[in-house]
């Protein structure tokens, strides 16, 4: 369920909003105004980033910012093209806990380097 604290831009719990403001070490690899790409710290690929919005948004439901959703969903592509040679990636969300979601704020896994 949704509480209040969760629709602030910040969560002071959210492991992910610590990572944008710098409280918690990432690699990060990509940022735009409204998004930030780092490093999965437990990769499942040869590369595994996670695109996630700079605000707190629990997950892909709650986000009903069009031009962040276009944010978010324009910068796989744009990763694609700076790693090169065509690559095949795999993009996923999971929404919710029984679909694997362990940190609730939203994210998109961004895998590639391996054959899935
Ligand atoms: P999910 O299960 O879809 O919520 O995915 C959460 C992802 O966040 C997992 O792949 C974790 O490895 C990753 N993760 C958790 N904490 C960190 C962190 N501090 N830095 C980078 N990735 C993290
Ligand atoms: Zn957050």
């Amino acid at each position: 369920m949704n509480n209040s604290a969760e629709n602030l831009s910040i969560n002071q719990d959210c492991i992910f909003c610590k990572i944008v403001s710098g409280i918690i070490k990432s690699n990060i690899i990509y940022e735009t105004e409204f998004s930030l790409v780092f490093q999965d710290n437990a990769p499942q690929a040869p590369i595994h980033y996670l695109i996630i919005p700079k605000q707190h948004v629990r997950d892909l439901v709650d986000c009903t910012d069009k031009q962040l959703l276009i944010d978010l969903i324009s910068i796989p592509a744009i990763l694609a093209a700076r790693i090169g040679n065509e690559i095949s990636f795999k993009l996923v969300t999971n929404n919710g806990y029984a679909a694997g979601q362990r940190v609730f704020h939203l994210h998109f896994h961004f895998m590639s380097g391996k054959q899935f």
